[in-house]
C-alpha cells in the first residue's frame, strides 16, 4: 500500500532523523554549464567527487545555437565551454561537451543516453530536474551548496515530501498535448499547490501519453511548487528504456525490469490530497500573464482581476496584465505575435517538433521563428526526417541544440516589448529578455502563431 514515491524513497534512505528528515542516497548528480560555482566550492575546499561514475555535465545554458564553430563561436561562450570542460575532467566525471556527438540539454540528453532509469533518485543543478520523473524516478533539482555536497557525498539530507495525484482521466482532444495537460493542471492548483509535496501524474491520459509527453508534463510540476512529478512505469517506460546507451544489459536488465515494475503505485496507496481532471475539459492552453498558473484555453479571454476577491492576487493580476500588455476581456485569439520559440526541456523533444512541422508543413511563417532541437541526436532524427527541410522552407529557422531562449543567456534574447509565443516552461518578466512578453503553448500551436502572425487555435488551422 505504497505510492511510487514512498518506494523510492525508503528504498534510499541512510540515516534519518526524528524531525522525518532523511540522508537519501543519490543514484545520479546532473550539473550544467552555469555550475560553475559548484567545481568553484570542491576546488575551495579540496573536495573530490564520490563517485565519479554517478556525476555528469552538460554544456547546454550558454551554448549558441548559430556559430558554434571553434573558429566562430563568440569568445565568451568559448570560454564558459572550455571551462566546463576543463572543471569535468578535473573532477573526472562524464561530460557532454559542445562538440560531443550527444550534447545538448541535460533534461533531454540524460533519458536519452539511459542515464536516467526509472526507480533512480536523481539530484539536479537545475529545477527543472523533475523532468526525469516521466521515466519513474525521483528527480529533484537543488542548489550550489546541496549539489556541492551531493558531489562529494554521494548523498542529501531532505525532509520527507508530502505526495499529491493528479488523475487526468479520458481521452484528450483533438491536438490537445501533454503540454497543455500540466498547464492546466498549474491552472487549477496554482502555482503553490503542489508545495512540499511531489505529484504523480495518473489515469487514462497520462496511460496513453508518450514518455516524450509525460516529460513534458513532469518538467513543469516545478512551476506547480512541487518539489518533483512522477509517473509509474510501466510497459511504455521499459520500452523507452530498453537499449539506450546506459541502460543495463543482459541479466542485469531482467533484474532491472522486475524491480522497476514493482515500483508502480499499489492500487490501495493513499495520497494526501487527490485532484481529478477530465481530459474534455482540457483545451489547447495559452499563458495571458507572468505566471504559468495565468493560463486558459486558447478560446477563452483574459481574465478581469476586479473579479477576485483576494486584494493580493488581484494587484499581482493587475501587474501581470500591465507587464504583458493586455486587458481584461482580450481575445487571446486577436492577440499579435512577434517572436516564436521552439524549445527547451519541456518541449524539444522529437514528437514536439514533428508536431510543429506537421502545422509548419506548406505554410509560411509570418514573424521570426526558432526551432531548437533539445540535443544532437534529436536534430539529426529530424533532418533524417525532413523535419529541418518543413521548417527552412516555411520560414523558420533551424537551430543547433541547447537551452537557448528559454533563459535567455546564450545570446538568444528578445528585446524589449516583444511578444513571443514559446514552448519552454517560464513566462516571468524579463525571461526571455527584459521587457519580452512571453506566452507558453504547445508546439503545435506556438507553430500556428508563427504561420498565423498571431495566438491561434491550433484545432482551426489544422482541420
Ligand atoms: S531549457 Fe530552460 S528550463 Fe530547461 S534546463 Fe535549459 S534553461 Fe533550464
Amino acid at each position: 500500500m505504497n505510492t511510487l514515491f514512498d518506494k523510492i524513497w525508503e528504498s534510499h534512505i541512510v540515516d534519518s532523523d526524528d524531525d522525518d528528515n532523511h540522508l537519501i542516497y543519490l543514484d545520479r548528480v546532473l550539473v550544467h554549464d552555469l555550475s560553475f560555482h559548484v567545481f568553484n566550492h570542491l576546488r575551495a575546499a579540496g573536495r573530490r567527487a564520490r563517485n565519479p561514475n554517478m556525476v555528469f555535465s552538460f554544456a547546454d545554458h550558454f551554448v549558441p545555437t548559430v556559430d558554434r564553430e571553434p573558429d566562430v563561436i563568440r569568445p565568451e561562450m568559448q570560454e564558459m565551454v572550455d571551462l566546463l570542460a576543463k572543471n569535468s575532467a578535473e573532477l573526472g566525471i562524464r561530460s557532454f561537451g559542445l562538440s560531443d556527438p550527444d550534447q545538448g540539454i541535460l533534461h533531454v540528453v540524460g533519458p536519452e543516453q539511459g542515464i536516467t532509469l526509472p526507480g533512480l533518485v536523481i539530484a539536479g543543478a537545475d529545477s527543472h530536474t523533475s523532468t526525469h520523473g516521466a521515466l519513474g524516478c525521483f528527480a529533484f533539482g537543488a542548489g550550489v551548496t546541496d549539489i556541492t555536497h551531493a558531489i562529494t557525498t554521494q548523498t542529501l539530507w531532505r525532509p520527507r515530501p508530502g505526495n499529491i495525484r493528479v488523475t487526468v482521466s479520458g481521452k484528450l482532444g483533438f491536438s490537445v498535448t501533454g503540454k497543455d495537460v500540466v498547464l492546466k493542471i498549474i491552472e487549477t492548483i496554482g502555482a503553490a499547490g503542489g508545495t512540499g509535496h511531489v505529484i504523480e501524474y495518473a489515469g487514462e491520459a497520462i496511460e496513453n501519453m508518450s514518455i516524450e509527453e509525460r516529460m513534458t508534463v513532469c518538467n513543469m510540476s516545478i512551476e506547480a511548487g512541487a518539489r518533483a512529478g512522477l509517473v509509474s512505469p510501466d510497459d511504455k517506460t521499459i520500452d523507452y528504456v530498453r537499449g539506450r546507451p546506459s541502460a543495463p544489459t543482459g541479466k542485469d536488465w531482467d533484474m532491472a525490469e522486475a524491480h522497476w515494475r514493482s515500483l508502480a503505485t499499489d492500487s490501495d496507496a493513499s495520497f494526501d490530497r487527490e485532484v481529478t481532471l477530465h481530459a474534455d475539459d482540457i483545451a489547447p492552453m495559452v499563458t495571458w500573464g507572468t505566471s504559468p498558473e495565468d493560463a486558459v484555453a486558447v478560446t477563452d479571454t483574459v481574465p478581469n482581476p476586479q473579479d477576485e476577491a483576494d486584494q493580493n492576487r488581484r494587484a499581482k493580476l493587475e501587474r501581470s496584465l500591465d507587464y504583458i500588455g493586455l486587458s481584461a476581456g482580450d481575445r487571446l485569439t486577436d492577440v499579435a505575435i512577434d517572436h516564436v520559440f521552439i524549445g527547451s526541456c519541456t518541449n524539444s523533444r522529437i514528437e514536439d517538433l514533428r508536431a510543429a512541422a506537421a502545422v509548419a508543413k506548406g505554410r509560411t511563417a509570418k514573424v521570426p521563428a526558432m526551432i531548437v532541437p533539445g540535443s544532437v541526436p534529436i536534430q539529426k532524427q529530424a533532418e533524417r526526417e525532413g523535419l529541418d527541410r518543413i521548417f527552412t522552407e516555411a520560414g523558420f529557422q533551424w537551430r543547433e541544440p541547447g537551452c537557448s531562449m528559454c533563459v535567455a543567456i546564450n545570446g538568444d534574447m528578445l528585446e524589449p516589448g516583444i511578444r513571443c509565443a514559446s514552448t519552454s516552461n517560464r513566462n516571468f518578466e524579463g525571461r526571455q529578455g527584459k521587457g519580452a512578453r512571453t506566452h507558453l503553448m504547445s508546439p503545435a500551436m506556438a507553430a500556428a502563431a508563427a504561420v498565423s502572425g498571431r495566438i491561434t487555435d491550433v484545432r482551426e488551422l489544422m482541420r
